[in-house]
């Protein structure tokens, strides 16, 4: 398995959920072929309305693992109820712990057990400490592997769709020695700010970053504003990687 937190910036990408065996094949190979070093993609998605796509669901959870055969990329995949967490965590690499369920200590406990890393996203309004604790109910069951991510929080400012908080990044690293990560494609909500704030992030020091990819965004299911195509993924992986180089 591939690694978080050592050297260099790692970077996940993929949709933002699971549309079909075709597109998610289709990002896969299209991520990878640009560098990415994990595939995301959510086959239970945590909607702000009930009456928006909630993923495939358990049906998503093979096309993963096929997507996974074909690249060789490890898989990051969110478990959005502990009923699920058996059935995920035998197709994910790493397990995903969504915003909304960071406190979600039934699961986090679960997920502790379950022998799978894994990807605490930080709740929109929740502290670092609110944050720290939540991965303390993972590794108090005996997982240590829990990668902190930072994915804007909920202020006054309605421009963008949330604050990206990137002291966030240099402060927890102060506190644990858990790896961070940034998701700037849902702090930002549309793909032109993916770039800048994935940039300000490395140089913030964080151990990588999450990024949504879909193959036509324009068409995509959810999310597709702030996703990258394909081409656009691929410069940006290149740009991001020269500055890593000249850092
Ligand atoms: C996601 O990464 O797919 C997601 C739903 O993000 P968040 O939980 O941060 O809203
Ligand atoms: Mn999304």
């Amino acid at each position: 398995m591939r690694e978080i937190g050592g050297e260099g910036l790692t970077v996940i990408a993929g949709p933002c959920t699971v549309e079909s065996r075709e597109m998610l094949l289709e990002t896969a190979e299209c991520v990878r072929d640009a560098g990415a070093g994990f595939l995301r993609g959510g086959a239970f998605k945590p909607r702000t309305s009930p009456r928006s796509f909630q993923g495939l669901g358990h049906a998503a959870l093979p096309l993963l693992a096929e997507a996974r055969e074909l690249t060789g990329l490890p898989v990051v995949t969110e478990a959005l109820d502990v009923r699920d967490v058996e059935a995920v965590a035998e197709v994910a690499d790493v397990v995903q712990v969504g915003a909304r369920n960071m406190q979600n200590y039934p699961l986090l406990t679960e997920l502790g057990r379950a022998g799978r890393p894994v990807l605490l996203k930080r709740g929109i309004s929740a502290t670092l400490d609110e944050l720290l604790m939540a991965a303390e109910y993972v590794t108090t069951e005996g997982n240590p592997d829990v990668i902190l991510c930072e994915r804007g929080i909920r202020t006054f400012e309605t421009s963008y769709r949330f604050t990206l908080d990137l002291m966030a990044v240099p402060v927890l690293k102060e506190r644990t020695e858990l790896p961070v990560i940034v998701d700037p494609s849902h702090a930002a909500g549309r793909r032109e700010l993916v770039e800048p704030l994935s940039l300000a992030a490395a140089a913030v020091g964080a151990d990588g970053v999450m990024v949504e990819v879909h193959p036509d965004p324009d068409n995509a299911v959810c999310d597709g504003r702030q996703s990258l195509n394909c081409e656009g993924f691929a410069g940006y992986v290149n740009r991001l990687e020269g500055m890593m180089a000249t850092a």
